[in-house]
């Protein structure tokens, strides 16, 4: 499928030279229900504890960018509470 998708776009001819699949069963956090609310819960306990800010995929969404936000903010937090 790859292949197919990819020739079309690069304008390749041939066939690859080998091909292989590989499954990332967990690569991804799925969300259980009510994520939301349970993460809103667990943040505001960890403000009862020093410095403590959570980020990543397995909070704030998966992508990339909501990655990045999610480390931006937590980093913002930290520096925050250093502050004070
Ligand atoms: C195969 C695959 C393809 C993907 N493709 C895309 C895509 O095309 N576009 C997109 O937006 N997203 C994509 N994603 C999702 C996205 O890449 C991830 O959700 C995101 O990179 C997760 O970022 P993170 O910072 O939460 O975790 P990670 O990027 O996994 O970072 C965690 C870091 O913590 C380190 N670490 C772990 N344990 C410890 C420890 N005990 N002490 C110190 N360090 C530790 C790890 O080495 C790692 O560097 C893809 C994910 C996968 C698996």
């Amino acid at each position: 499928m790859a292949h197919q998708q990819l020739a079309a776009i690069l304008n390749i001819r041939g066939a690859p030279l080998w091909s292989r699949a590989f499954y990332w069963t967990r690569g991804l956090p799925r969300y259980r229900a009510h994520h939301r609310e349970h993460l809103e819960e667990v943040r505001r306990r960890l403000r009862r504890l020093p410095l403590i800010a959570i980020a990543g995929a397995g909070y704030d969404g998966a992508g990339v960018s909501a990655c990045v936000r999610s480390g931006r903010a937590a980093g913002l937090l930290i520096a925050q509470l250093t502050a004070r």
